[in-house]
């Protein structure tokens, strides 16, 4: 979907955040811009996390192809992602359905099944919500998750000279949205949200700025550039099995983890199976601007204002 008058996600986000002038005393501490708002109570000793996702039948998703079950899984994965790009635990959810004509009450069963079954896994409860009747099948889902005050991992933190690393190997959901089977499928359908891993690069790596994966390493990585003020020198990530290099540089929805670290800290080669792989350096330069093998890289990532991403096959974004 595209959207006239606007240039990107992006430049509509910037143009909201100008509108809306923080109220004083209001004890947020980190407004519009990152993975996660910041909430701090006075005298508090953790930080309380919340973000908000949408999921639209025909944008995120299709009825035709992909089940109930499915969908509420990612509903809920989506957010527990913002969730582990702070390094912060999750506590509770709340989801708010838009059931359209088509879905009946064994949809709606299943939804809740595989939101509920991710969020058992999680330990996050599901608090409460609203139902209503809509065109399009749409739900929102809101995660509050907490960190150590002071502790949480932002866009805004890296510094010139730390190295960037991303989580496992990227591409695979847009290499799934193609083939419709098979292992790559059930990740695009499935996302595991890196929960203990966003915590072990708070707690024990010491990262300096993290992000979640959502639209692609190109335009994501230009996002946390843009928020440390800073431009990226890279070489090519790790590329999921069968995946392109191009699905890997702008396909969305793989959900892992990219991390900058100041050098010198040590990074283990894996966390629990997932590869961690250092692939650039944060530079000073045009803020924003990401070389990739000394080229500047497009961010050609899903963006919902200007359409698909235009380097794979991606035909929604989640
Ligand atoms: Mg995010």
């Amino acid at each position: 979907m595209s959207m006239k008058g606007f240039e990107s996600e992006q430049a509509l986000v910037e143009r909201i955040r100008r509108m809306a002038a923080p109220v004083r005393g209001s004890g947020v501490v980190l407004g519009i811009g990152d993975d996660c708002a910041m909430f701090r109570q006075r005298g508090a000793s953790e930080d309380l996390l919340f973000t908000t996702d949408l999921l639209v039948e025909d944008v995120h998703f299709q009825a035709e192809t992909h089940r109930a079950g499915d969908v509420g899984w990612k509903a809920l994965a989506r957010g527990l992602s913002d969730i582990a790009a702070m390094g912060g635990e999750p506590r509770f959810c709340l989801v708010s359905l838009a059931v359209a004509k088509w879905a009946g009450k064994a949809w709606v069963d299943g939804f809740y099944r595989g939101l509920l079954r991710l969020a058992e896994r999680a330990r996050v409860t599901l608090a409460g919500g609203d139902l209503a009747q809509g065109e399009k099948l749409t739900c929102d889902i809101v995660v509050c998750g907490s960190a150590p005050r002071g502790e949480a991992l932002r866009r805004d933190g890296a510094r010139k000279g730390d190295l960037i690393y991303v989580s496992g190997r990227l591409g695979g959901s847009a290499l799934g949205l193609e083939r419709g089977k098979g292992t790559a499928w059930r990740r695009h359908l499935r996302p595991e949200p890196r929960l203990a891993l966003g915590r072990f690069l708070r707690e024990v790596v010491g990262a300096s700025a993290a992000m979640d994966l959502s639209d692609g390493v190109s335009l994501d990585l230009r996002r946390l550039c843009l928020a440390s003020n800073l431009a990226a020198e890279i070489r090519m990530p790790p590329v999921f099995p069968g995946a392109t290099g191009q699905q890997a540089l702008h396909g969305g929805e793989d959900y892992e983890l990219l991390f900058t670290v100041a050098p010198g800290r040590r990074v283990p080669r894996a966390f629990e199976g997932i590869p961690l792989t250092e692939i650039g350096v944060m530079r000073i330069g045009p803020p924003g601007s990401v070389l990739l093998e000394g080229e500047l890289l497009e961010p050609l990532g899903y963006d919902h204002f200007r359409g698909k991403s235009k380097g794979s096959n991606v035909r929604m974004k989640s």
